[in-house]
């Protein structure tokens, strides 16, 4: 039976390394396996013609080999894609391809929706249903890379599609582990970034384990109190906390952490916030992304006007920190940051 059988796909490099090892066999098989799977992105025993047709059959017994299609794909007037996809139990979720000059940046999900419940984003509105296993999460990739056209790569992965990705922290690392290794996918570290609203003990459990990827803060706000507001896991994760683990994160060298601000109109864009933004990131080396909300029916706020985002991020850049503004994209077919949902347009 198919659900007793390992997916491969579930499997770290060491742990399909065990795996293959209980064959017999050497360590070199599970690296040709690795780069069957991840770099060609075979969907059959069949096709892996450099291990016997014994192994394979062997393989076959014990294991099996999962993969995505998309239900369906929109294409933004901007050139950003969506891809829905269907999951073996009928949940969906969806993962977003944003080319944005020399880059390729893929967007991914790492639960079926969300239990964060930030008010400003559609995706925390429907609650959390499960989390993806790390075979969903790099299932993305693989089928998303399928759809390019010859000698187009991804360049990025941004794991900030639906859910939290530190909720899920074994299955999430489990697939950056896979991105970055060089036998797999081969992402530099630095070309993967994780972003979370501040989950502490998974946050602290990181900083102890060196996590090699980058790391972004969903911030959105400069005080514990419209921070709880807009993000009601602030009361039990609080913005000072989260701010001592950033100050202690063991960063790579010239790698800094990226804090995201949703600006919203009288929220959290006042230029009193952003200076308190400014003091508190002091000493910890960071960069701000600046995100004008997109709204969307269902969020009960409104995006700042253009001169107020350029105020704010003038503040911050005066006071000597990065702020960028990104000007989210995909946000006629809801592709943007805050709005997918997993399902098909109306
Ligand atoms: S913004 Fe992210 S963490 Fe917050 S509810 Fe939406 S998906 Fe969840």
């Amino acid at each position: 039976m198919r659900t007793e059988k390992i997916d491969l796909k579930n499997l770290d490099p060491s742990e399909l390394e065990s795996l293959i090892a209980s064959f017999g066999k050497e360590r070199y098989r599970s690296i040709q396996i690795l780069r069957w799977l991840y770099q060609r992105g075979v969907r059959s025993f069949d096709e892996m013609t450099n291990l016997s047709k014994k192994f394979r059959q062997a393989l076959e017994q014990v294991s099996f080999i999962s993969a995505l299609h998309p239900l369906l794909t929109e294409e933004s007037s901007d050139g950003t894609k969506k891809f829905l996809f269907q999951l073996e139990d009928g949940n969906r979720i969806e993962s977003v391809l944003i080319p944005d000059k020399k880059r390729l940046t893929l967007c991914l999900s790492t639960q079926v929706g969300c239990a964060m419940g930030c008010r400003f984003c559609l995706t925390g509105k429907k609650g959390l249903k499960r989390n993806l296993a790390t075979a969903e999460i790099v299932n993305q990739i693989l089928a998303v890379r399928e759809t390019l056209p010859d000698k187009t790569s991804i360049t990025n992965i941004v794991l900030m599609g639906m859910g939290e990705p530190l909720a899920n922290y074994e299955n999430t690392l489990k697939a950056i582990e896979l991105m970055t290794h060089p036998e797999a996918f081969k992402f530099s570290s630095r070309r993967v970034t994780l972003s979370t609203v501040g989950l502490l003990p998974e946050l602290e459990q990181l900083a102890r384990e060196k996590a090699r990827f980058r790391l972004a803060i969903s911030l959105n706000a400069s005080d514990e109190e419209t921070r709880s507001r807009l993000m009601p896991i602030n009361r039990r994760h609080p913005l000072k906390r989260i701010l001592e683990v950033c100050r202690n994160f063991p960063l790579q060298p010239r790698a800094r952490i990226t804090f995201e601000y949703v600006l919203l109109q009288g929220e959290n864009d006042s230029l009193e916030g952003a200076k308190r933004l400014l003091k508190m990131l002091k000493g910890i080396p960071s960069k701000v992304n600046l995100i004008p909300l997109n709204e969307a029916s269902g969020i009960p706020f409104e995006k700042p006007s253009e001169e107020r985002v350029r105020q704010f991020q003038g503040i911050l850049m005066e006071g000597g920190l990065t702020a960028i503004v990104r000007a989210s994209k995909g946000a006629d077919i809801s592709a943007a940051c805050g709005q997918l949902q997993g399902k098909a347009p109306d």
